[in-house]
């Protein structure tokens, strides 16, 4: 594999990312989750090193601007707990900001001017007046699309993705409601220069469906698993099942894992449960089980690696 990933605290050889969780959050702060805000650097501290304790080596931070996102502090945390952060730049479903907020008003030009700032130059928290060394390089692009709805929001987001990822070469994330609109998503992105294999479909697996998901690798987009301990939901089991069985139909290679726990009521540090180490500590030996070394090595590693590396 040629290439590198970019992390807050500079670029990585992708070999050597180790186990990734493809999708959390050290800090989010949204008017859609009242009570539930990511907002506290010492807790969000110790939940990442609960993290990398079991048994994570790097996870990508996914709260994309105007939410909290906090660079200079996600970099000090990673820097002291030595779990690899990749951040995210990019735009949310409008349901997370107010409704005359800037960036969902923003022309697609000056969307895709911050976004290749926060991946090249790096971005500084608006209330720290971070000295250069502080600053952190986003590694990853994102959009975020509503229930079977691509809004202009997005369609803006979307079109300033495709410039910063022509540019850049930098990975796309995209936020799927309920796992729907995959193939318009893909179909977007596709008109404006971003091909599917560069691409992570966010929350797939909250439509459990195994020949979907078959059909979306087939087409090269990346499947995100990040709906474990959502008991109200589903029992973990269904997800095990759907990624074995998206996996024995030909989707091996595209399965990323995350938890994607991303609720203060959720995250031990701050008083909650099941916190970030659920994933490690009671999803991956169930994997292990089900999937073998094999597949779950490519879950953790493999897969993560190439979506994460940089391309022209
Ligand atoms: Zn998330």
């Amino acid at each position: 594999m040629t290439g590198f990933v970019r992390t807050v605290t500079g670029d990585v050889d992708p070999v050597d990312l180790g186990r990734v969780n493809y999708h959390e959050h050290l800090f989010q702060v949204s008017p859609l989750l009242p009570g539930d805000d990511l907002d506290d650097e010492a807790a969000s501290a110790d939940e990442a090193a609960q993290l990398r304790a079991s048994g994570f080596e790097t996870m990508v931070d996914a709260t994309p601007l105007g939410l909290g996102r906090r660079p200079a502090a996600i970099r000090r945390i990673s820097a002291s707990t030595g779990l690899r952060v990749v951040m995210t730049t990019g735009v949310h479903r409008r349901e997370h900001y107010r409704s005359n907020h800037p960036l969902l008003q923003a022309r697609p030009e000056e969307l895709a001017e911050a976004f290749v700032r926060d991946l090249t130059a790096g971005a500084v928290e608006p209330d720290e007046a971070a000295p250069e060394a502080m600053t952190a390089r986003a590694g990853v692009l994102k959009a975020g699309l509503g229930y079977w709805r691509i809004d202009a929001a997005a369609g803006r987001t979307i079109e300033a993705i495709g410039a910063a990822h022509r540019a850049t070469g930098a990975p796309v994330m995209v936020h799927l409601e309920h796992g729907t609109a995959a193939f318009e998503a893909l179909e977007a992105f596709d008109g404006v220069g971003v091909a599917a294999d560069q691409v992570a479909l966010a929350h797939m697996d909250r439509n459990p469906d195994p020949g979907l998901h078959a059909e979306l690798a087939a087409a090269g987009a990346y499947l995100g698993y990040d709906g474990a301990a959502r008991a109200k939901d589903w029992p973990d089991s269904v997800l095990l099942d759907c990624l074995v069985a998206t996996a024995e139909a030909g989707g091996a290679s595209r399965i990323l894992l995350g938890g994607d726990v991303a609720r203060r009521t959720r995250y031990r540090a701050y008083g909650g449960l099941p916190g970030l180490r659920y994933l490690g500590e009671r999803f991956v030996p169930r994997l292990m089980v089900k999937a073998g070394a094999d597949l779950t090595d490519a879950v953790l590693r493999r897969n993560p690696a190439m979506w994460l590396t940089w391309r022209r």
